[in-house]
């Protein structure tokens, strides 16, 4: 029985998960949040189910690990920080060096700090709080888990952009991906669970959370996917645009006055279900205000659900036939009304048959078939872990055992 702590750093947030491995047990989970404000939040479950929540300056992800190390004493979760023995860190960015996790040493942190202008607002943070561990837990080993890790097994027509290869060779742009975490776990589970006598099995895995992306998956590798050099591309997300054509970006500019980073910032921050909705990006809000007849909550939706069924079409036809279609993450867990518009977008052309029962029963982490047996391609809800997976990883890398 070993204890693994795993990281998400984000870039004003530290997300965190203790486990016992190989139980796969939770033993801990909590929040830091609103980091670098002075109304920062920290929050943690103990270990009676019920949470602990404060509000306190937190002025950097070293702040917030050092809270994070006094909880879990103070609170009696762990009795010495030397029963924690890994440590995985979700890194956004590994660019072309890393096509699998790797131990953090300072060969992996020079890499990961080379990637930063790609991923500036991440992998600058997941370094920050990587010291602070290693300053906090010395004993316990580091392990890098990376997001575009799973997808450099596409080929080179499906990750280059059509611009001067000069860019790519000079500047590395290319399509990366990410979710790789999550797309990974979920087409392990789906091959062990779903696809046992399945030979070299292809499947389409949806991550759609406030943030989307779509995989195309032939024998557990990547093929294709739907986000790019970054996160703002593939389909409409919560509050991203996805796919665009680019030459908005200077029309806008020319029309406004704006700065391109303003731009940016709005196709990142102001798009997408919100942008067209003007209500939220939250598809709770976004369904009730559709049962209200709010046209532009209509409109946002169906934009929503047709992008993604989009990107199933393409994958249907780089992958030549498909025996899965996996539904993940806080929408494709938990909203019935939004796994059925997308079915229903594609249903036709893909023979789809949605099993309305089980699809209103599969929530809130019930999982297995929303398809019917008629349907030509199996549809199947898979609660996704990434943390999980991070831990696992750890295990892995770091070779231990109870
Ligand atoms: P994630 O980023 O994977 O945690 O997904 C968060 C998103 O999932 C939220 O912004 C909502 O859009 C959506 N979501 C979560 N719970 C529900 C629910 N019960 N019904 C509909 N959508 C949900």
């Amino acid at each position: 029985m070993i204890k693994i702590m795993s990281v998400n750093a984000g870039s004003s947030s530290l997300k965190f998960k203790l486990f016992e491995m190989p139980e796969e047990k939770v033993i801990t989970s909590g929040i830091a949040d609103r980091i670098g404000h002075e109304d920062a939040i920290f929050s943690i479950k103990l270990l009676d189910g019920t949470s602990k929540k404060q509000i306190l300056p937190i002025k950097d992800h070293a702040r917030a690990v050092e809270l994070l190390i006094s909880a879990l004493i103070d609170e009696h979760i762990i009795s010495s920080l030397s029963e924690i023995k890994g440590i995985g860190h979700r890194i956004v960015q590994g660019g072309k060096y890393f096509s699998h996790s790797e131990i953090l040493n300072e060969d992996t942190e020079a890499k990961i700090k080379e990637l930063i202008p790609l991923a500036p607002l991440h992998n600058g943070a997941h370094l920050t709080a990587f010291k602070a561990f290693k300053n906090a837990v010395p004993d316990a080993g580091n392990v890098a888990v990376f997001d575009t890790a799973f997808h450099q097994s596409m080929e080179m027509e499906d990750y280059l952009y059509a611009i001067p290869y000069e860019y790519y060779e000079k500047y590395s742009i290319r399509r990366y991906g990410a979710h790789g975490t999550s797309h990974d776990y979920l087409s392990q589970i789906a091959k062990e669970t779903y696809l046992k006598n399945v030979e070299h099995p292809s499947i389409i895995t949806l991550h759609i959370g406030s943030g989307s992306s779509l995989c195309a998956i032939k024998d557990g590798k990547c093929v294709a996917t739907s986000m790019g050099l970054t996160p703002l591309a593939g389909v409409v997300m919560g509050t991203r645009c996805g796919d665009i054509d680019p030459s908005v970006m200077p029309y806008i500019i020319s029309q406004t006055g704006k700065t391109s980073q303003e731009v940016y910032d709005i196709f990142n921050f102001q798009s997408g279900l919100k942008g067209i909705s003007g209500v939220s990006n939250d598809t709770r809000d976004i369904e009730e205000a559709m049962e209200k007849g709010n046209e532009r909550a209509i409109i946002a939706a169906k934009m929503f659900a047709r992008s993604i069924a989009n990107y199933i079409g393409q994958y249907y036809v780089r992958l030549g036939h498909v025996d899965l279609l996996v539904f993940s993450a806080g929408i494709g867990e938990n909203s019935s009304t939004f796994r059925k518009l997308i079915v229903e977008a594609c249903k036709e052309a893909l023979g789809l048959d949605l099993d309305e029962a089980k699809n209103l029963e599969y929530v809130h982490g019930k999982h297995g078939y929303i398809s019917t047996k008629k349907s030509k391609i199996p549809m199947v809800v898979i609660p996704t872990d990434e943390e999980l997976m991070i831990a696992k990883d750890v295990v892995k890398y770091l070779k231990l055992s109870d």
